[in-house]
């Protein structure tokens, strides 16, 4: 068990160290956030800005024209899924674009580098290789690492303490009051439990709310329907004999935690060098002050994952190997005028620094940055009752149309959105932020139009630049 894991780490992270079978280097990428965050429009624009160099101004090495070449290659994971470049370029380079399929799952593409060697012996050395391999994982599953430190009955109290004072949580709460759960198990009830814990788990979601664990539950994959991810928070029952269903159910959470939350950690999350997470703030801006207050919550949970000392399994699996660069980007940043782009990033960096003390992150670079992986809209000055408002104008995703907002000001001091005296606060971004749901605009490459993106040369820079 544990030692032959720990023997498997430590020979994968010589060979690691060591560079792959060829002795070619390589960066492990780590990419995600919670649903709908940008990571699929994140990874296909970066990948094809990499690959079509001529708008990554701020990433030294393609300035420079280091990069000779950039090139997709089989991944090195044979049993992960691929992450579907080709597909999710074409949707958003159609005579239609339209956005992609988001992630729904890990997926891993690798993307080979060749750069010319700089210095004084550039001109006797030949082009090295250095091997990108980007991993697409949902936010929501690293939510799933502080249920390793709960029990069952732990999670259950909490979870439906927090279930309380929720209305669509009602059905759901309703049912477990039903519920003898000392008598034996039947699996039809456990099922129905599952399913409507789980419908309360979307609705949750769609709601704003992001502290939706266990993550599995909302992105199942081919572990749909199995047992280990049919169990639901109870109350506690006494005297709960072997069958019932409240032992079962607690076995079911110890089956999940042992094989599924651990196998993640261990074969995928502990190799990471470098890390992005993208955070849709906007959207929780929009929503109002208890999704944003939600969202800093649910982003403080997801980065004890970078904070190893915090947890003994990931201390123990991790043995001192650390995440060294970690990116905090705020995504669609598009939808704003880049007047407004300094707000969005101090709120990113507020967020990132309430989640997690400075000692915490020791080890690792970080960086807030507010970012758009694919631009949608362009910028427009507009007269309004004699005032100049800094607008965006886009095509909106549903008529065609295309339409120019000014969506609201973001407010100077990021505390004004997080800190205590934000209760009866006026919301921010209300009126026309909703309506704002533009299709991708046509990725153009053509000289003297902008770069198709805001800041993802920076964002490259930052998290690969010193590699290349
Ligand atoms: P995922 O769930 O993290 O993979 O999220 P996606 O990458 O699928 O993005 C979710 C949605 O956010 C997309 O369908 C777009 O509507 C929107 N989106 C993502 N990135 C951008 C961007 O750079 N600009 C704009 N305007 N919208 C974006």
């Amino acid at each position: 068990g544990d030692i032959a894991d720990r023997l498997g780490r430590s020979v994968e992270g010589l060979t690691d160290a060591v560079g792959d079978r060829f002795g070619e280097p390589t960066l492990r990428l780590g990419v995600t956030g919670l649903s709908r965050a940008g990571k699929t429009v994140f990874i296909t624009a970066l990948v094809a800005n990499l690959m079509d160099r001529g708008r990554m101004t701020q990433l030294a090495a393609a300035a420079d024209g280091r990069i000779e070449a950039a090139f997709l290659q089989p991944q090195p994971d044979d049993t992960l899924p691929r992450f579907d470049f080709e597909r999710h370029l074409a949707t958003l380079t159609a005579d239609t674009p339209a956005w992609p399929e988001s992630t729904r799952a890990i997926s891993e593409l690798r993307l080979s580098l060749r750069i010319r060697p700089t210095g004084l012996l550039a001109g006797f050395q030949g082009a090295r290789t250095l091997h990108l391999d980007i991993v697409d994982y949902p936010g929501e599953w690293l939510l799933d690492l502080a249920l390793l430190d709960k029990s069952f009955a732990d999670w259950s109290r909490e979870t439906l303490a927090r279930l309380e004072h929720r209305d669509i949580a009602a059905d759901y709460l309703a049912r477990a009051a039903a519920e003898d759960s000392s008598a034996e198990l039947e699996e039809v009830r456990a099922r129905d439990l599952a399913e409507s814990y789980t419908a309360y788990l979307e609705a949750a979601r769609n709601a704003g709310f992001s502290d939706c664990t266990p993550g599995r539950f909302l992105l199942p994959g081919d572990l749909a329907g199995s047992p280990v991810l049919t169990f639901a928070p109870l109350p506690p029952a006494e005297g709960a004999g072997r069958r019932s269903l409240w032992r079962e159910f607690e076995r079911r959470f110890e089956a999940y935690k042992a094989r599924v939350v651990k196998p993640f950690f261990r074969d995928h999350f502990a190799r990471i060098d470098r890390q992005v997470v993208l955070v849709d703030a906007l959207g929780a801006i929009h929503k109002g002050p208890g999704a944003v207050e939600d969202l800093r919550r649910t982003m403080a949970d997801i980065l004890t994952a970078f904070r190893p000392g915090r947890n003994a399994f990931l201390s123990q699996i991790l043995m001192g190997k650390r995440v060294e660069k970690i990116l905090f980007a705020a995504t669609k940043a598009d939808h704003l005028h880049h007047l407004q782009h300094p707000q969005l990033a101090a709120l990113m960096k507020a967020m990132m620094r309430e989640a997690a003390d400075r000692a915490a992150f020791a080890g690792a670079e970080t960086r807030a940055m507010a970012i758009a992986a694919l631009r949608a809209t362009v910028e427009e000055t507009r007269q309004h009752h004699g005032e100049e408002l800094p607008c965006v104008r886009g095509t909106l995703a549903d008529s065609g149309r295309s339409a120019a907002f000014y969506p609201g000001d973001l407010p100077q001091d990021p505390q004004r959105l997080l800190g205590p005296a934000r209760d009866g606060a006026e919301r921010w971004l209300d009126a026309d932020y909703g309506i704002m749901t533009f299709a991708p605009a046509k990725l153009s490459l053509r000289p003297g139009e902008g770069p198709p993106h805001i800041r993802l040369d920076r964002a490259a820079q930052f998290l690969i630049g010193d590699r290349l």
